[in-house]
């Protein structure tokens, strides 16, 4: 389809839409030469070649450190490996959306595949490393509740160790606490 021109409008060859001259981009800097799609249009083209661009960079990122990590077998480099990547990709929430992204590519391709499974022997070296070298959240840092949940975390890791504590605690408030009770299938 061709552009329609008027004295003062054209049609965008994208959207169809009959705009103002002015709303058509200056091919050439000092000439009346104008694109053929309104700045709208050629804006939102930009916006997604930006976005497609940004996303093959973090594919090429998630790919350079999938391999490192294959190679790395030092479970403090896997820490400082993760702790980087964590840094790139913007964030926690943004670190495992890309790695949930690749394994459903990944199984959705081919289930049960080498490729699922060296994913899934990537994820557990991550989780002993961040066992092994994980550093306690700066309570200042954290929302309220997240700190209520890491509380509770604490509370419920500290009666596991230390059940005594939560009988003397139940005793000052005059509950009666009694071990469970083993159920007959045992
Ligand atoms: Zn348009």
């Amino acid at each position: 389809m061709t552009a329609t021109i008027t004295e003062e409008r054209r049609v965008c060859e994208q959207c169809f839409e009959s705009k103002p001259l002015s709303e058509f981009r200056c091919k050439k800097r000092g000439t009346s030469l104008r694109a053929r799609e309104c700045r709208t249009c050629h804006n939102e083209t930009e916006r997604l070649r930006q976005a497609e661009k940004r996303a093959k960079a973090t594919d090429l990122a998630f790919a350079q450190f999938h391999a490192q990590l294959k190679r790395t077998r030092d479970e403090k480099r896997v820490a400082i490996l993760v702790a980087v990547m964590v840094e790139s990709f913007g964030g926690l929430h943004e670190f495992v959306a890309a790695w949930i992204g690749h394994i459903d590519q990944a199984m959705e391709k081919s289930p049960g595949s080498k490729k699922v499974l060296d994913f899934f022997q990537a994820i557990t070296q991550m989780s002993d490393a961040a066992h092994k070298y994980h550093k306690p959240p700066d309570p200042a840092e954290m929302t309220t509740e997240n700190l209520t949940f890491a509380l509770r975390q604490q509370l419920r890791d500290l009666v596991r160790d230390e059940p005594e504590l939560a009988v003397a605690a139940a005793r000052e408030l005059g509950w009666e606490v009694r071990p469970s009770v083993p159920t007959a299938s045992d």
